[in-house]
């Protein structure tokens, strides 16, 4: 479970986002007014998860971590776990400003060549060190290129979350393309993928997230992204979108 210090971050995010959409509350009508009840129009705010793969890496993930918390915009970055080691100070100041962490593997694999010991060792190997630097929290699984098939998933203990915008970003470093990419591409409740190893990723991510607050969007971490749309998060399914 998380922590108050990250769900408090999470709540007063929420709050922050639907009070740009919600008009002011009138007094409490008395019990005999035929006026009807305006309810809050939530899902009128278009909401969005940005999500990181391949970090840490000291360089380009401390200055993104910076842009997100001068906008206190939450992400979610899914971890490789032989880049943890070294990184802790790091990753736990992902965790206090309130972003959500997941596994990648240890060793960024595909999946799908593994047998069940060593598909369970990718995971618990990265599992182990990230509960040595928050204990209390878990860690949901994005599998490398997102492969991973029916007889894997069933075998993962955690939900499994894949994407549903994809600029490929590290493909090239053509920051105005990846950015116009995602713009072009994102919809209500999407979960971009991006990867924080790249400076160029992490200057379009800024640009995207800079476009998409004009637009009035909300950033959510998956976790929170799921639970606003009443979505209970099951081990072993698979998550694009919300
Ligand atoms: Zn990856």
């Amino acid at each position: 479970m998380r922590d108050f210090g990250a769900w408090g971050i999470g709540w007063i995010l929420l709050v922050f986002c639907f009070a740009i959409a919600l008009t002011p509350i009138e007094p409490v009508a008395p019990v005999t007014s035929t006026v009807p009840v305006e309810l809050p129009q939530e899902e009128s705010v278009p909401v969005v998860a940005i999500t990181f793969d391949d970090g840490p890496r000291k360089s380009t993930t401390t200055k993104l971590l910076d842009a997100l918390a001068l906008r206190e915009v939450p992400a979610t970055f899914f971890l490789v776990g032989n880049r943890i080691s070294g990184q802790e100070e790091l990753i736990q100041r992902m965790h206090q400003e309130g972003h959500q962490i997941g596994i990648h593997t240890y060793d960024h694999v595909i999946l799908r060549d593994l047998s069940q010991d060593e598909f369970e060792a990718q995971i618990q190997k990265s599992r182990d060190l990230l509960k040595s630097i928050m204990p209390d929290e878990e860690f949901w699984l994005r599998p490398p290129y997102g492969i991973l098939d029916r007889q894997m998933a069933a075998w993962t203990d955690s939900p499994i979350i894949l994407w549903s915008v994809d600029p490929e970003d590290w493909k090239d470093d053509n920051v105005s393309r990846i950015v116009q990419t995602v713009l072009e591409e994102v919809e209500d409740g999407d979960i971009i993928l991006m990867h924080d190893l790249y400076a160029s990723s992490v200057d379009a991510a800024i640009q995207v997230v800079d476009a998409l607050l004009e637009q009035g969007y909300c950033f959510l971490t998956v976790e929170e992204l799921l639970e606003y749309r009443g979505i209970t998060p099951e081990n072993g399914v698979r998550y694009r979108e919300a």
